[in-house]
């Protein structure tokens, strides 16, 4: 198995985003200098698994790279993206075509994640957990429905197995290898993406429950969160993931210090995991 992991572009917010801040307001710039704003990378994360190919999550669409951001909120979330950078154009150099994409699982429906939907709706389907769907109704300045109502998602249910920190998940394909686990907080229904080689080593995408390296350690929570109760057990989980000599590498969606890189995951052999870096 191979996970190629992509920056599609930055976004660029204030600290209040990535580091929770006690002042709510300060994550909109509000009594908050522009000086103090962050630029963080979005990413976008193919899997290639037995001759399938999923991508979770799509970063930014081809067209914020022409037209900018056409939504009101742009300036505590603005996109920053080089048309060469569009997922779009970055899977075209790997020969791989929206049609070949077999599934495109959203971590949750926030607009920096759906953007690059409108770019892919020749994949064979979408998928995006239950809970998230049902929470898309309450969070009508925060979603853009725009960026994700022009494709027919499929809802999932997590399974209440006792794994992770709200104890559900779902097996993307069945044997164990790739599984998105419920890490509630930021948004209900998120999930990461926990991925097992044969030898028990194992990677976890961990989208949006935590921003920056330090966060995990310091236990930050980030600025946005539905839920900061279930957002710490999430975070938790995650620190006590990190202390397992088998887990090899946590990487959130927009931590600067994750680079661009194909991981190999052997699920059938006892070989150690490997990271490769793009050039
Ligand atoms: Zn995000």
């Amino acid at each position: 198995m191979k996970v190629h992991i992509f920056h599609i572009g930055k976004v660029d917010v204030y600290p209040g985003t990535p580091i929770r801040d006690p002042n709510p307001f300060h994550k909109f710039g509000i009594g908050e200098k522009k000086s103090n704003k962050m630029k963080l990378p979005v990413s976008s994360y193919l899997i290639e698994h037995n001759g399938r190919k999923i991508l979770i999550d799509t970063g930014w669409s081809r067209e914020i790279a022409k037209t900018g951001a056409p939504w009101p909120l742009s300036d505590f979330a603005k996109p920053l993206l080089k048309k060469e950078d569009c997922m779009i154009r970055q899977l075209k150099k790997m020969h791989i075509d929206p049609s070949d994409l077999d599934g495109i699982w959203l971590s949750h429906l926030d607009f920096d994640h759906t953007s690059g939907l409108q770019d892919f709706t020749a994949a064979k389907s979408f998928h995006a957990s239950a809970p998230e769907v049902k929470d898309k109704k309450f969070h009508l300045l925060r979603y853009q429905k725009n960026t994700f109502d022009m494709v027919d998602i499929q809802l999932f249910e997590f399974e209440e197995t006792g794994i992770g920190p709200a104890g559900k998940r779902y097996d993307v394909f069945g044997d164990g290898s790739v599984v998105l686990i419920n890490t509630p907080g930021h948004t209900d229904g998120l999930f990461s993406t926990k991925i097992t080689a044969a030898n028990g080593q194992y990677i976890i995408q961990a989208e949006d429950t935590v921003y920056l390296e330090k966060s995990i350690k310091e236990e930050i929570l980030p600025g946005y969160c539905m839920s900061t109760k279930e957002a710490k057990k999430s975070v938790e989980w995650l620190k006590e993931c990190s202390k397992d000599p088998s887990c090899l590498l946590i990487a959130g969606n927009h931590d600067p210090a994750i680079q661009p890189q194909t991981i190999w995951i052997d699920e059938k052999e006892d070989r150690p995991i490997e990271f490769h870096p793009h050039q």
